[in-house]
C-alpha cells in the first residue's frame, strides 16, 4: 500500500536507533511515511529483523546500517551508504557518572566523539545533497543538559552544550536554503533503560512505582511525569513539517518544566 504520510518519499537517518529515542524517533518518521534508515554499532540479525518489523508495520522502505558514532569515518561512510539523506536525526549517546578529578580519559573521549563529533561528521556529509535538493532537517537530540548542568556529568553536560552550539552555526550556514537545524532539548524520558531501572529505585526507597517516580527520579522535572520516546519523535515530525519551516538555529525543551525553574 502507497504511504500518504506528509513525509512520504523523504529519506531519514537516525543514529544510535535500536533502542530508546532513536528508534521512538524511527517509528514516528516512518508513521509520518519517510523511509528511514536506522543505526547502532552492532551488526546482529535481530538489527536488521528491527528495520524489517517497522518497514512491515509502516510500509515504508526501512534500512539497518552499522556504523560506529565514536568514529568519524563510520559517521560520513553511514551518511554515504544510506546515499544521503533529507532528514538527519543525530541521536546516538552514552552517559558516564563521576567527579570531574576521577573521570576517566577515556570516559570522556567516548562522550564527546558519540555525542558531539559524531553530529559535526554526519552533517558535513548530509549537507551537500540537501543543498542540491534545496530541502533538509537536522535534530540534534541535545538534552535539558545541554542548557543546564548537574554535578558529576562535565563530558555529558559539555558535549550537549556543545551540540545546542553546533545547531546554530549550521542554521546559519544552511539559512535561507530550505534546510533547517535545531536541537531537542529532552528532560527524563521513559525508555527501557529508565524503566529497567525503576524497580531498584522502589526496592531502595521502599516506595510504590508512582511515588519512587515523582519524589526520586522526576524531581528535577515540575511535571512530575516522564517525555515519551513518541513525545520526541512527534516533535521531530514537526520539524519535518511545513509550519516549522522558519524554525532554525534554536532549541525545542521537551523537559516537564525543567528548565522553566
Ligand atoms: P539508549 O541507550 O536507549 O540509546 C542510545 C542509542 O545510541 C542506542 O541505540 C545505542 O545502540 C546507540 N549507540 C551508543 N553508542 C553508539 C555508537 N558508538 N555508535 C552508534 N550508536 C551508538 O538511550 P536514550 O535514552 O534513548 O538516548 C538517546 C539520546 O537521547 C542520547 O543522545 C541521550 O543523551 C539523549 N537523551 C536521553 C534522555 C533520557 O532521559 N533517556 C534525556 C535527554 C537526552
Amino acid at each position: 500500500m502507497k504511504h500518504q504520510g506528509q513525509l512520504q518519499g523523504k529519506t531519514a537517518i537516525v543514529t544510535g536507533s535500536n533502542s530508546g529515542i532513536g528508534l521512538g524517533v524511527a517509528e514516528e518518521l516512518a508513521r509520518a511515511g519517510a523511509h528511514v534508515v536506522i543505526n547502532s554499532f552492532t551488526d546482529r540479525v535481530e538489527d536488521h529483523a528491527l528495520a524489517a518489523d517497522l518497514a512491515a508495520r509502516f510500509g515504508v522502505k526501512v534500512r539497518y546500517i552499522a556504523a560506529d558514532m565514536s568514529k568519524g569515518a563510520d559517521c560520513r561512510a553511514l551518511v554515504d551508504q544510506a546515499g544521503g539523506c533529507d532528514i538527519l536525526v543525530n541521536n546516538a549517546g552514552i552517559q558516564h557518572v563521576s567527579p570531574i578529578e576521577d573521570f576517566p580519559v577515556e570516559k570522556w573521549d567516548a562522550i564527546l566523539a558519540i555525542n558531539l563529533s559524531s553530529a559535526f561528521h554526519t552533517t558535513a556529509a548530509a549537507l551537500p545533497g540537501m543543498r542540491a535538493r534545496g530541502w533538509g532537517r537536522v535534530v540534534n537530540i541535545a538534552s535539558a543538559h545541554g542548557l543546564t548542568a548537574s554535578p558529576f556529568k562535565s563530558a555529558y553536560i559539555a558535549a550537549k552544550h556543545g551540540v545546542v552550539g553546533l545547531s546554530k552555526t549550521v542554521a546559519l550556514e544552511t539559512a535561507g536554503q530550505g534546510i533547517t537545524c535545531n536541537a531537542i532539548c529532552p528532560g527524563y524520558v521513559l525508555t527501557p533503560l529508565v524503566e529497567a531501572q525503576i524497580p531498584d529505585q522502589m526496592k531502595v526507597h521502599g516506595m510504590d512505582r508512582e511515588t519512587v517516580i515523582r519524589e526520586v527520579m522526576l524531581t528535577r522535572q515540575p511535571s512530575r511525569e516522564f517525555a515519551t520516546t513518541v513525545q520526541i519523535g512527534g516533535t521531530v515530525v514537526f520539524l519535518c513539517s511545513g509550519a516549522a519551516d522558519q524554525i532554525t538555529g534554536t532549541t525545542i525543551s521537551v523537559d516537564g518544566g525543567w528548565t522553566a525553574m
